[in-house]
């Protein structure tokens, strides 16, 4: 029997708590119930390689630099949604650091009242000389995206080279003493099988959880078929055949998208981002802006809030605060993958922040 079985391990059935750990007050509950303390925040939609789930390989459509948020934007946005009840926050893209001086944001960020987590995701091509200077402006957690250790792979998923300069990010974070460094990798059926047991055994011998993500329909080219979602249920079956059995971690984060689960010899476990075949929409605490400011409630939404408009023609706070009040409350009960429904939104991973 499967892991997820075993445990019953199931996120989208932990409803979320309605009162806030920080004794704050959050103004940003949803019409389910659902508290949200955690923004996303994407800082460009370029990118400097092409992975085939996100971006086109020719022509990406980029929205102009005039239209992408400048940092002062993005503080005062901040500073607005912490007053609200927003706690953590994950820089994103595109490529967060293809955007120069990403450490001066993060200063920024640090600094604002209320924010007590302050993460990036990376392709981590960019990080092994950015690392000190991001750690040392704030940054807490990186998550660095790695689908796999074979550099042929590599230039094949992403259609770049640059494989080894991913993996000196990744030990520079860990030199640095960052507090958690992770790697992400997207799970393709027919593509990813491989991969898993070289990037676990990895995690494994560097003490770094590698959570995996089941593909979802978000690439610019539109070929996501339900079929070429590689699905955690096989993933955990490939690992736990191949490395040591798979156990439901004790100390899961119910408001989490991964669920964890630690290897039964004691050494190291992985997480599975389950989007597709377990959603876990109904414990859902996210945001997200995207980097021409649009915010979202969900990565597969259809329509978006406008904010960059209010902070350009002088909007004040108060207008601001009734947009993201707005915005959570016009979100959906969840995303409609697994219905005949789902309509791919317009933009892309990419175009969106992942
Ligand atoms: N460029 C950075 C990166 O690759 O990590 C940040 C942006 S990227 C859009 C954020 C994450 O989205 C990546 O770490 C990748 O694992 C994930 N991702 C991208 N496309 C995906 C897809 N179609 N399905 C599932 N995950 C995807
Ligand atoms: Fe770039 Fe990240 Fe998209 Fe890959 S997943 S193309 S690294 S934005």
């Amino acid at each position: 029997m499967n892991a997820w079985f075993i445990a019953g391990c199931n996120p989208a059935l932990n409803h979320a708590q309605s009162s806030n750990p920080m004794g704050t007050p959050t103004r940003l509950v949803d019409s389910f119930g659902r508290r949200h303390d955690n923004l996303r925040i994407s800082v460009t939609d370029r990118c400097n390689i092409r992975c085939f789930f996100c971006m086109p390989e020719d022509d990406p459509v980029f929205v102009q630099k005039s239209e992408i948020l400048t940092f002062e934007e993005i503080e005062r946005f901040v500073r607005v949604a912490a007053r609200l009840g927003i706690r953590k926050l994950r820089l994103t893209g595109g490529e967060p650091l293809v955007r120069r001086d990403l450490h001066v944001l993060v200063r920024k960020l640090a600094a604002v009242p209320g924010i007590s987590d302050l993460a990036l995701t990376t392709n981590g091509l960019l990080l092994a000389d950015r690392a000190a200077p991001l750690r040392e402006a704030g940054l807490g957690r990186v998550t660095v995206h790695l689908d796999t250790l074979d550099p042929a792979k590599f230039r094949q998923i992403t259609r770049r080279d640059g494989l080894e300069r991913v993996l000196e990010g990744i030990f520079a974070c860990r030199r640095l003493g960052y507090p958690s460094v992770k790697l992400n990798a997207v799970a393709v059926r027919g593509l990813s099988e491989d991969d898993l047991v070289p990037l676990a055994r990895f995690g494994r011998e560097h003490g770094i959880e590698v959570r995996f993500i089941e593909y979802m329909p978000l690439d610019a080219d539109g070929k996501w078929r339900r079929d070429s979602v590689l699905l955690a249920a096989d993933i955990l079956d490939i690992l736990s055949r191949e490395v040591a059995p798979l156990i439901p971690a004790l100390d899961q984060d119910a408001r989490a998208p991964a669920a964890r689960f630690v290897f039964s010899d004691g050494v190291g476990g992985v997480g599975i981002i389950a989007s597709v075949s377990r959603p876990f929409c109904g414990s859902c605490n996210r945001l997200r802006l995207t980097a021409d400011g649009k915010l979202r409630y969900c990565l597969f939404a259809l329509e978006e809030t406008d904010v960059k408009g209010p902070l350009r023609s002088g909007g004040t706070d108060e207008e601001l605060e009734r947009l993201i009040e707005g915005c959570v409350g016009a979100k959906w009960e969840g995303h409609e993958i697994n219905t005949a429904r789902f309509v791919q939104p317009p933009r892309p991973m990419y175009a969106i922040g992942g």
